[in-house]
């Protein structure tokens, strides 16, 4: 009989990954975990420009209810701060420049009717869905035939109200609307509590972020077994035996009982298995884009749009312009950083340009907004994950219509001892890095019950 070199192999080592470890180291059972990038973290990357300036390339926001994130900051004394949210927003609306408080831009009256009726409507439907079989609601199936694109310019009486929600939806999606179903929609809104927690900074999904950055967190939970991270090892195969499992790496093969498989669908597509995968998860797989946004920061030596009473926030519905702009200066004020997120068709126009250009462009739109100070960054960077060859897009995998309803929960079903995480398998907080967390413990603690069971 073969000794397999290690109980379990975990392949990538993002925060799905990174959750898997940990809960295995904790209970006493061998792994390895291959990774190909030279880094941890995945989707989630803190750039250092200097010791005292970062940026989040990637995920940087936690919120209410991601209750495994705040405990994980807790646990290894990782403090975060309120995302900052006073003062006056700016709405560009066709053309028009003009502010606003709160969440609901300053429109005409029927449009803000509308789109408060809109927003209650898509709250009432998401409500109504199982988060563990979106498929079983009554309506699943007229609901997965149409895209949201087409829900939401049936149900805006005006541009106005079409032209944002569009964007409000394009920033929580990351993706153009026709891209994903009404269904999946309405499953990621319950997944993530609700509408208004998606949108929302206070009490909503970006009120927190991480002093130090995000990738602090992932760090600190792999510290305890850094030595069992095997970098730059991308996993091209996995030959399933009647008892173990080989797992191929370059000229590494290496044995193993189980395997947790971390990465984006477009990666897990290109992973060769032996026997292949369900026809079921093939077929999903074949269909199973990422999402396209990009993340631009204009930083300062200050944020001196807090001086006019502005917040920093923007929503754009002009083609050329970012869909939506935070604040995103670190926690003492010290820098001014202003994020534009640049999505879909715009973030693939956007990243067709040189750089030099996506800086006039940035700054060009953030001059109209803020003033004459906005033309004088110290520096411009932009990121995106699509030109990534180990995500291929973010934030997350991206359901078309039909998908749910045929192919249900085939992603996130265990195939022998191959075991399937990743945000993308999550049911809560699904496409966010506390679903990525849950989905890596679940998968942990699904191999420590067969082990368990098997000693029996
Ligand atoms: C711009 C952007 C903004 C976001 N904002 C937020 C936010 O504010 N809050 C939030 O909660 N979420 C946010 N997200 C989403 C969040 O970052 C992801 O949901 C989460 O990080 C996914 O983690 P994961 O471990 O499931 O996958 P990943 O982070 O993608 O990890 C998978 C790992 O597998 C590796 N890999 C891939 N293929 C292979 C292979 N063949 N062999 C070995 N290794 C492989 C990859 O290199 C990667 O490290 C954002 C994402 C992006 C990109």
């Amino acid at each position: 009989m073969k000794i397999p070199s290690t109980e379990v192999i975990i392949v990538g080592a993002g925060f799905s990954g990174i959750a898997a470890a940990k809960k295995l180291h904790e209970a006493g059972i061998s792994f390895k975990i291959l990774e190909a990038r030279d880094r941890i973290g995945g989707r989630v990357y803190t750039r250092y420009l200097q010791e005292d300036l970062y940026l989040d390339l990637g995920g940087q926001w936690i919120g209410p209810t991601q209750d495994r994130m705040y405990e994980l900051c807790k646990e290894y004394g990782i403090s975060y701060f309120e995302t900052f949210d006073e003062g006056k927003n700016i709405l560009n609306l066709r053309g028009k420049i003009r502010t606003y408080k709160g969440i609901i831009p300053k429109m005409d009256p029927i449009s803000l009717i509308n789109l408060d009726i809109l927003m209650r409507k898509l709250e009432r439907m998401a409500k109504k869905i199982d988060v563990h079989a979106p498929w079983a609601h009554p309506k699943a199936s007229t609901w997965d035939q149409i895209t949201l694109e087409a829900f939401l310019r049936k149900n805006s009486k005006t541009k106005s109200c079409y032209e944002v929600i569009k964007v409000g939806c394009e920033t929580i999606f990351a993706c153009e609307l026709h891209e994903i179903s009404l269904l999946h929609s309405l499953f990621y809104i319950r997944s993530g509590t609700s509408l208004d927690s998606l949108i929302n900074i206070q009490e909503g999904a970006q009120q927190h972020r991480i002093i130090g950055g995000m990738q602090g967190i992932a760090e600190a939970m792999a510290a305890p077994f850094r030595d069992q991270i095997q970098f730059e090892s991308p996993v091209d195969k996995i030959i399933q035996g009647a008892n173990q499992l080989q797992v191929i790496s370059g000229e590494q093969q290496i044995d193993t009982n189980h395997v947790i498989l971390t990465v984006p669908p477009p990666l897990l597509k290109k992973i060769h298995f032996e026997p292949g995968l369900s026809e079921e998860k093939n077929k999903l797989l074949e269909n199973y884009p990422m999402g396209r946004v990009g993340k631009c920061f204009m930083i300062y030596d200050r944020p001196f749009w807090r001086d006019k009473q502005f917040s920093g926030q923007v929503v754009s519905d002009d083609p050329r312009s970012h869909q939506t702009v935070f604040d995103c200066s670190p926690a003492d004020g010290k820098y001014g950083i202003l994020m534009g997120f640049t999505i879909g068709n715009r973030a693939d126009d956007y990243f067709s340009k040189n750089e030099e250009s996506r800086k006039a462009q940035m700054l060009n739109q953030l001059t109209q907004y803020f003033g004459e100070e906005a033309k004088n960054p110290i520096r411009y960077i932009d990121f995106s994950m699509s030109d990534e060859p180990w995500s291929k897009g973010c934030y997350a995998g991206l359901i078309p219509t039909g998908a749910w309803s045929t192919w249900r929960d085939a992603y996130r079903k265990s195939e022998g001892n191959l075991h399937f995480a990743g945000t993308e398998a999550a049911t809560v907080w699904h496409g966010y890095i506390e679903g990525a967390v849950r989905a890596g413990e679940t998968a942990a603690l699904k191999i420590n019950q067969k082990i368990q069971k098997e000693s029996l």
